[in-house]
């Protein structure tokens, strides 16, 4: 190089350089502060009065009452004034299926691939949020479509929860995800990514799972209501396939989360080590107390029965599925109370995708009646579902750190749990997803 120029470069390159950082930085986002006559804090179990929630970024940086957390605010914060609202942090659905829909039994069954399921799956995630549920671990997809849509939501380009996903869940051949029942001449290939026997194979799928980006193991560890077999409830899986599927998952640093509707299998499955029960309809008490000898965690998904027997028969699903979902319903009314009374710990989950995305919030009046006070529900939903997914610390509540996904409802969900089935106000991550609370001039995320 010759003398002059290395002199020129050395010279100026520093100052480009720096220009070229101030010209690259981008400008601060403006803090964005809202408040509200009332703040649900589920982690306190209370209600508290004039609170703001000071947002800085994607993360909050303070909460507490208006008239201190808002003292010396730069001039250019965005305050969005709620009024008589409440706030809460974002809701958490701990079992959803963002690619399933409901549909005509026969066109489902049969004249469905993966690939339309895919090309809806973004609607699904974006009437999931707005509903106000901000984060979803989502337990049971085809050809990986949950994880590219997590991928989608997390580059910004499709609005959505926040996601764990499971991928394909593991079912036993000619159980649950299988396609059983139908002639052997008729090809259903497009379930093989669901069917694993044994532990080698078992161990294998879950490999697979957790190599294309899967967060957590589903396990079909019983039958089933929506599909074929005969029974609802009966072991699909024996104690050695499930230990094998929960020792495999921890090996990868994953956990399980097993179907289960009836007494035996429930017990297997805790017995096996599985981190929560999903559906739980038909639990005897033995399973109750070891439930919670094994801390295990019970997701009720009651709402979605309920829509089963409202809506399949005009779908057309034959009377023998319909008895399963009658059988369900009526039992579990008794088995839900006598696990809430004993303390189980209950994570709120819908199975969202029997019913259509949007609809959550209909959850919570079920567990209501069943037993739970509305704060414990909506526990359920933040605090609880946080902890158990593995992420307490970054959701399921409203304090410095936490990422800034909040809701905000006009009325009292403590007086009245229904509030929470239509959320008019929605952030995830600091952006505003929906505003039909306040007639603000802000800007909202489609
Ligand atoms: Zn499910």
């Amino acid at each position: 190089m010759k003398p002059l120029l290395l002199l020129c470069l050395l010279a100026f390159s520093p100052i480009a350089t720096s220009r070229a950082a101030d010209a690259a930085a981008p400008p601060r986002a403006p803090l964005l502060v809202i408040k509200a006559a009332h703040l649900l804090d589920p982690a306190a179990g209370v209600v508290r009065d004039n609170q703001a929630v000071v947002i800085d970024g994607e993360k909050v940086k303070a909460t507490g009452p208006v008239a201190e957390v808002t003292v010396g605010l730069p001039p250019d914060a965005k305050v969005i004034d709620l009024g008589g609202a409440t706030i809460l942090p974002g809701l958490i659905d701990c079992h959803t299926h963002l690619c399933f829909s409901p549909g005509p039994y026969y066109d489902n069954t049969f004249r469905r691939s993966p690939i339309d399921l895919a090309v809806v799956t973004h609607v699904n995630a974006r009437h999931t949020l707005q509903a106000g549920f901000t984060t979803v671990r989502d337990v049971g997809a085809a050809e990986y479509i949950d994880i590219a849509l997590k991928k989608a939501i997390n580059s910004g380009r499709v609005p959505g929860p926040r996601m764990l996903c499971s991928g394909a869940f593991l079912s036993a051949t000619g159980g649950h995800g299988d396609a059983n029942g139908f002639s052997p001449y008729l090809s259903f290939s497009a379930m093989a990514p669901f069917i694993a026997n044994g532990p080698e194979e078992i161990r294998k799928h879950i490999r697979e799972n957790v190599k294309y980006g899967a967060d957590w193991i589903k396990l079909l560890a019983s039958a089933g209501v929506l599909s074929e077999e005969e029974s609802v409830g009966r072991p699909q899986y024996s104690f050695e396939e499930m230990k094998a599927a929960v020792d495999e998952a921890a090996l990868w640093g994953r956990k399980v989360a097993a179907h289960a509707h009836g007494p035996e299998a429930i017990k297997m499955a805790v017995r096996a080590g599985v981190t929560s029960i999903e559906h739980c309809s038909l639990v005897d008490d033995e399973g109750i107390r070891l439930m919670k000898e094994k801390d295990a965690w019970l997701v009720p998904t009651i709402y979605c029965v309920s829509f089963v027997l409202d809506d399949y028969a005009k779908l057309g699903f034959p009377e023998h599925i319909l008895n399963k979902a009658r059988q369900v319903d009526t039992q579990r009314i008794e088995t839900f109370r006598k696990a809430v009374q004993a303390g189980v710990h209950i994570a709120f989950g819908t199975d969202a995708g029997v019913y259509p995305h949007g609809q959550n919030g209909r959850e919570f009046r079920y567990m209501v009646e069943r037993g739970m006070t509305p704060m414990g529900a909506i526990q359920s939903a933040t605090t609880g579902a946080a902890e158990l997914i593995g992420w307490p610390g970054k959701v399921g509540k409203l304090a410095p750190g936490y990422y800034a996904d909040l809701i905000a409802v006009g009325g009292d969900p403590v007086a009245d749990v229904r509030q929470l089935e239509s959320v008019p106000f929605v952030v995830k991550g600091g952006v505003l997803y929906k505003n039909t609370l306040t007639t603000d001039a802000v800007k909202v995320e489609e």
